[in-house]
Formats: structure tokens, sequence, C-alpha cells
């Protein structure tokens, strides 16, 4: 039989534990940063209004966009290291 974590209810519990890894994990977190800390952060990063989404959608788009229509040249900026061997 399997016990089921008691947090997310759909990852197995880890051994005398009630939560799964994730949820350990995330638990952590919490103790680290402060449940209260952490719960402003994902309500201002995570819980975002239809038009809030809408155009961060269209944002990404448009960068996408213009991202592909530079002259195709994706690795223009690279810069060749220098290596101990061209070094003499
Ligand atoms: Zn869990």
């Amino acid at each position: 039989m399997v016990y089921y974590c008691l947090w997310c209810e759909q990852k197995p519990k880890e051994w005398f534990s009630n939560w799964c890894s994730e949820c350990r994990e995330q638990k952590n977190l919490n103790n680290v940063y402060g449940f209260d800390r952490v719960l402003q952060i994902m309500k201002k990063c995570c819980i975002r209004s239809e038009l809030q989404l809408e155009k961060k959608i269209n944002n990404h788009k448009e960068s996408i966009d213009s991202e592909n229509n530079k002259n195709g040249d994706d690795q223009k900026d690279y810069i060749k290291p220098v290596l101990r061997s061209d070094k003499k």
C-alpha cells in the first residue's frame, strides 16, 4: 500500500515522514525564508490576472519574433575563448 504525501496528495511520502521529497524541500525553503515571505513571493509572482497573463504572453511572442528576425546569426556575439595552446 502506497501512502501519499499529506501536503500535495499526489506523490508517495518519504520513509518516516508525512511529506514527499518535493514538499519537504518547499517546507525547508519556507523555514529558511519565512512562511510569510514565501507566501508573499508566490502571490506576487505566481498569481496573475487574465490581462497580466495576456500581456506576458504577448511580450514573449514579440521577443521571440524579434529574436527570429535577427539576420539568422544566433552566435554573432560569441567570443572564442583563448586557450593555453593559443598563447605562445
Ligand atoms: Zn508532496
